[in-house]
């Protein structure tokens, strides 16, 4: 629940938003508990529990750091709509736990470094419309968590649209696959700059997989352009 109380005698936990003097503290969005960022026991379901491992239809395997109910779905949601930095955080730790299982977890073969996080693109009306360009950014704090945990990571924006494509929420799984079959390509301008090689290594990043069709088409863009995806490193699967 979401109180009100005076800037005056706040303590340095009670962040929050000043507003005409008052400060609202933030809550935790995944339990609603007051005074806290994300709370000790949301990060934590959403930290330290089992990885989960699911194969799609095309074979390419997605982990996800949790299961998408409860406050893992509330954490991703709150990230999309508010925005909020720290949130975005937390998930980014989920991302990088999950694409480390996919890249170098039991059953991986060798690659060459560095390794590539790609998110699908983001449609300019959505930046426009939310502000902010959450997957993308994602992908960019899990690689930095990554490289400060020693690895060779990078994340690059290396697809774009085709053509444009429906909103999918709404869309049942056959219309999302229909939405984004062929949707995406490589970029040849992003391929080659940077460490950037045709025979790179890429994890898929996103925050949600539900349906399956945005990583397909992503992991299907990505294969037609050359490139070895390992599979799907997300914060949260249905
Ligand atoms: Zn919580």
């Amino acid at each position: 629940m979401l109180g009100l109380v005076t800037t005056q005698g706040a303590t340095p936990r009670r962040r929050g938003r000043t507003w005409g003097g008052l400060l609202v503290p933030l809550s935790c969005p995944g339990c609603g508990a007051v005074d806290e960022v994300v709370c000790p026991a949301c990060r934590d379901r959403l930290l330290r529990g089992p990885l989960l491992r699911r194969p799609l239809a095309d074979g390419t395997t997605v982990v996800a750091s949790a299961a998408w109910r409860g406050p893992a779905r509330r954490l991703v949601v709150a990230a999309k709509e508010s925005g909020r930095r720290d949130v975005g955080v937390v998930l980014a730790r989920a991302v990088a736990r999950a694409v480390v299982e996919v890249a170098w977890g039991p059953g991986t073969g060798p690659h060459d470094p560095p390794l590539l996080l790609v998110a699908p693109p983001v449609r300019l009306v959505s930046v426009l419309r939310r502000g902010a360009r959450p997957t993308p950014d994602l992908a960019e704090d899990a690689a930095r968590l990554l490289r400060a945990a020693g690895a060779q990571v990078q994340a690059v924006q290396l697809l774009r649209h085709t053509r444009a494509v429906a909103d999918q929420g709404g869309l049942d799984r056959e219309e999302r696959a229909d939405n984004l079959a062929g949707a995406f390509e490589t970029s040849s301008r992003r391929i080659g700059s940077a460490g950037v090689r045709r025979s790179s290594a890429v994890v898929v990043v996103d925050d949600v997989v539900t349906t399956g069709a945005t990583v397909q088409a992503v992991a299907a863009a990505l294969r037609e352009g050359g490139l070895k995806v390992l599979g799907a490193g997300v914060v949260a699967s249905a």
